[in-house]
């Protein structure tokens, strides 16, 4: 269970060793997160990496496989990624931004969220490590992404999330066939208990023993947002956080198109996004403090609720070093702003975009980010998961059905809210 690369492998964040590839959930001699490093010096010499190279590669995550963990002789089978960047002008103009762009990661291929970036990465080294069956502990989008790309690839899914998650996405797992086992404890308790369970069977945990190649994969948000942006740089990032690792991808995305002088060099100010019921990340932030205090998550965002984020500390660390900031906001605010970049932009997201799409409106109230500067807002999953996130919010789910008849709709309409007169001129 393990395969040799020359141009990357694991390597210990705290204490430097290194480890080559297989199968590790954090460095053996001092416990910390391990991470994926690259050699890109070797990786230029054997192919050099350039704009034109990467634009001439398939328009998904693999045209950036050369700055990928992905093991030799792997074929890229499922068309991941590249989810559109737009303009989100209507609703800068709601809340005070002239220059905001919107990641539309609720939109990706297969799964409708930015996990299936991540899962197709770890799946691939999966593979190359020999596992037969495949895991996660899930707050919701993992488990969907991971069930339906091990059922593509022929691999079993054994799957574990809290017992209280949206139904929606329970039945998004199992409808890919996929073992799926609820839990009765919160996303934590999830998490110990697959670390053990991996201990103990030889099965591959994406965002366990797996995690540093797993991580990686959230690498390649970044790349597309440089790209899209015409090979640019934004000045600020707002991102969602869970476990704290997707900003930090995005940031260290960044820096390797800056070193492999893909972009040009500029600071890019990181801020994160939270519900206030799991915020542990926000609170650290706003704290100043290099560690996190685990809460109790309590939140309709179940997909960002996990109490005692993995990547926490270095993604505290990290959004102040950017000179970022980082915000909650209340479960009626998450709603609220799913409501508005529907309303503004056309996109249905789930609770975690309601959270992203809040803060971010708050950072302009709050003069955090200046009108004219270029915001990328990640919006990283689809409202279609999450409806139960609406109910009660229209009432005309439960309007009385108009007979259908012109007469009946005429003065239906004029019996409805907020219809001009303008409206129901006649046509000529
Ligand atoms: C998992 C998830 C996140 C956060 O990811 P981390 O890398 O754990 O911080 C954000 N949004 C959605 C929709 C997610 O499913
Ligand atoms: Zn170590």
């Amino acid at each position: 269970m393990e395969y040799s690369c020359q141009t990357y492998q694991l390597k210990c964040n705290e204490c430097g060793r290194t480890y080559g590839n297989r199968p590790l959930s954090g460095c053996p001699e001092c416990l910390a997160p391990l991470e994926i490093h690259y050699d890109f010096e070797a990786i230029q010499k054997q192919t050099p990496i350039t704009r034109q190279s990467i634009q001439n590669g398939p328009h998904n995550i693999w045209r950036y496989a050369a700055m990928l963990p992905i093991p030799e002789g792997f074929e890229p089978d499922l068309p991941v990624g590249f989810t559109p960047l737009i303009r989100a002008k209507n609703l800068g103009k709601r809340i005070g931004a002239s220059n905001l762009y919107v990641k539309n990661d609720s939109v990706c291929f297969p799964t409708l969220s930015f996990k299936d970036r991540v899962v197709s990465v770890a799946l691939a080294n999966a593979q190359k490590f020999g596992f037969k069956t495949v895991g996660c502990s899930s707050t919701g989008n993992l488990a969907n992404s991971v069930a339906a790309q091990a059922a593509r690839l022929g691999l079993d899914a054994c799957i574990l999330v809290p017992a209280d998650l949206e139904p929606a996405k329970i039945l998004n797992t199992l409808v890919y066939g996929a073992r799926l086992v609820r839990i009765d404890g919160n996303y934590d308790h999830v998490n110990r208990l697959c670390t053990q369970i991996a201990d103990e069977y030889a099965w591959g945990f994406v965002n366990v023993n797996l995690r540093p190649y797993y991580a990686e994969g959230s690498k390649t948000q970044g790349y597309e947002i440089a790209e899209q942006l015409g090979w640019r740089l934004p000045d600020n990032v707002v991102c969602p956080m869970a476990g704290g690792s997707l900003i930090r991808k995005i940031r260290k995305a960044f820096n390797e198109l800056i070193a492999l002088g893909l972009v040009e060099d500029k600071p890019v100010r990181f801020f994160g996004a939270q519900a206030t019921g799991c915020s542990p990340i926000s609170q650290s932030v706003r704290q100043g403090w290099d560690y996190i205090e685990p809460q109790r998550p309590n939140t309709i965002a179940r997909s960002l609720a996990i109490g005692n984020p993995a990547d926490g500390p270095a993604a505290s660390k990290m959004i102040r070093a950017t000179g970022g900031w980082a915000e909650d906001v209340s479960d009626v605010e998450v709603v609220s702003g799913m409501q508005e970049l529907a309303e503004s932009e056309g996109i249905f997201t789930e609770t975690a975009g309601g959270v992203t799409t809040a803060v971010t409106a708050r950072l302009y109230a709050q003069g955090r980010i200046s009108p004219d500067e270029t915001t990328v807002v990640c919006i990283t999953g689809n409202g279609l998961k999450t409806t139960d996130a609406l109910v009660g919010r229209f009432d005309h789910l439960d309007a009385r059905a108009v007979r259908p008849r012109l007469s009946d709709f005429a003065d239906y309409l004029r019996e409805l809210d907020g219809v001009t007169e303008n409206e129901l001129v006649a046509a000529d």
